[in-house]
């Protein structure tokens, strides 16, 4: 099935049970309670689950397909881009929602009847989640829709799903898809060793409280219904591919990304990682320039910019010298244009942007290039590159762990690999107690820079990239 299918299937299914198709809203949230991006489908919803507007529909209830980025806040999947078969940054949310309208008695059967039904899927290949305290839930999954209790399993936490910090959350109700018992153990999704094998495809959360700044928890004024079904995961589960990276939508962005690289998926597992992050990062970078993001070193603009150079350091390992990030957003235009025009029209904007930041980016990994040269110049024979210098490479001049190690080693230098790993530690220890309040700092370092932190031989002043461990 093709994206395009399963998007109007989806809203046909719901459309027909009244529910008004509301188009995607921007991965910028207005609301003051939202975290930084659009993480999900019920976000641009949040005034109607809060009781602050009146929903204009009647009855009131809505579906969407909306567009969502998990790089930042609660909802973080930055890092496992390129290694996790089931997560990108950038991917398509699925949702019906009620607000004060139908309840659990709805929801559970719905989702049931679209998964067997209108997409044909196997129950006996289901298993489903609730929460510890949701007997309600679980007769409705038993009695009402006839599902086997010995494949529902009670989580806590796992089952109770919230926004960000702050803002709606209530129990949930999540649909799994067992893979088969090559990818894993059995025991079901509670099975925390078997997370490849039982992947969850439906959440459905019964949003009734709402978290406070002080973390308490209070009654939202209506019981509601927000349901997310990730778009790539069912295209993959349709496939029978464990890697959502089936999807048709994703699928295309790999290839595109294997055109501009020549390589292959397959050929070796690290260039395997960098060809699906290039196809993630590609969604994700169009997307949040499209709505209107620009590189900076702060807030949105400071991901937006990690998400640029990371794709730029990817496309570095695979030997790639000429730009990528812009013919790539080209792509995105071709593959996404039709359901989100926004990404054909910004496509000009768009790809002014990354060549401005790629070709700032290229010159300060060349700069690192070349004060690796000057390092490895005084160097006796076979002797080892200092870790330290390896880590400031890596800190100031974005210059990846794994590229200084195969430029230096090439010449007869290992790299002090535990040096560089102390000063990862202590750098993040330090960023810890001191915040991120360094994140402003010029992303590109200066060889002055440079030349003190070497100088010193201590860390460097840069403490605000602790996460980004995936050079
Ligand atoms: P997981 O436990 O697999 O990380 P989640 O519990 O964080 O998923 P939810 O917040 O419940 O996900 O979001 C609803 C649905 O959105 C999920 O059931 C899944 O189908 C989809 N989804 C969530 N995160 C991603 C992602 N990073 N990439 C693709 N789809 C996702
Ligand atoms: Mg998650
Ligand atoms: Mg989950
Ligand atoms: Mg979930």
């Amino acid at each position: 099935m093709h994206a395009d299918d399963l998007r109007r299937t989806f809203n046909d299914f719901f459309a027909a049970r009244l529910h008004a198709s509301v188009p995607s809203a921007g991965l910028i949230p207005h609301h003051p309670s939202a975290p930084m991006f659009t993480n999900s489908g019920m976000m641009p919803f949040v005034p109607y689950f809060l009781g602050e507007e009146a929903p204009p529909w009647d009855p009131p209830r809505t579906v969407s397909v909306q567009k969502c980025v998990r790089a930042g806040g609660k909802h973080n999947d930055l890092d496992a881009i390129g290694r996790s078969p089931r997560h990108l940054s950038f991917f398509e949310m699925l949702g019906n929602f009620s607000f004060g309208d139908y309840y659990k008695a709805d929801a559970i059967p719905w989702a049931w009847e679209l998964l067997t039904e209108a997409l044909g899927l196997d129950g006996d290949r289901m298993w489903v989640t609730i929460h510890t305290s949701d007997d309600e839930a679980h007769e409705i999954w038993v009695d009402g829709v006839g599902f086997p209790a010995e494949r529902i399993q009670r989580l806590g936490d796992d089952n109770f799903w919230e926004m960000g910090e702050v803002g709606p959350c209530g129990p949930s109700s999540e649909v799994f898809w067992d893979f088969g018992a090559r990818l894993g153990p059995d025991g079901g999704p509670a099975n925390p060793e078997a997370e490849d094998r039982f992947v969850e495809i439906w959440n459905l959360v019964f949003q009734d409280s709402y978290r406070e700044p002080d973390g308490s928890l209070t009654d939202l004024p209506t019981k509601n219904v927000d349901t997310g079904a990730g778009l790539e995961r069912i295209l993959g589960v349709l496939a029978d591919d464990h890697w959502l990276y089936a999807a048709d939508s994703v699928s295309r962005m790999v290839d595109a990304a294997q055109s501009l690289t020549g390589r292959r998926l397959g050929d070796a597992d690290e260039s395997d990682v960098a060809l699906r992050l290039l196809a993630d990062h590609a969604r994700t970078m169009t997307f949040l320039i499209a709505d209107g993001v620009v590189p900076s070193n702060e807030e949105r603009g400071y991901v937006l910019r990690r998400i640029i150079r990371r794709a730029v350091r990817f496309a570095y390992l695979l030997g790639v010298e000429t730009p990528i990030t812009a013919p790539l957003a080209g792509h995105v235009a071709e593959v996404m244009g039709d359901a989100y025009p926004e990404v054909r029209t910004g496509l000009d904007q768009v790809q002014g942007v990354l060549e401005r930041e790629e070709s700032q980016f290229r010159r300060t990994l060349r700069n690192g290039l070349g004060i690796l040269e000057s390092e490895m110049a005084d160097l006796a024979d076979d002797a080892p590159l200092s870790g330290h210098v390896a880590f400031t490479l890596h800190d100031t001049y974005g210059f990846p762990y794994e590229v200084t190690a195969e430029i230096a080693e090439d010449r007869g230098h290992p790299v002090d690999r535990a040096t560089f790993d102390d000063d990862m530690a202590h750098q993040k220890a330090q960023s810890k107690a001191g915040g991120r309040k360094n994140k402003g700092a010029d992303v590109d370092g200066s060889l002055s820079t440079y030349q003190s932190v070497v100088a010193e031989n201590g860390p460097t002043e840069f403490t605000g990239r602790e996460e980004d461990t995936t050079t």
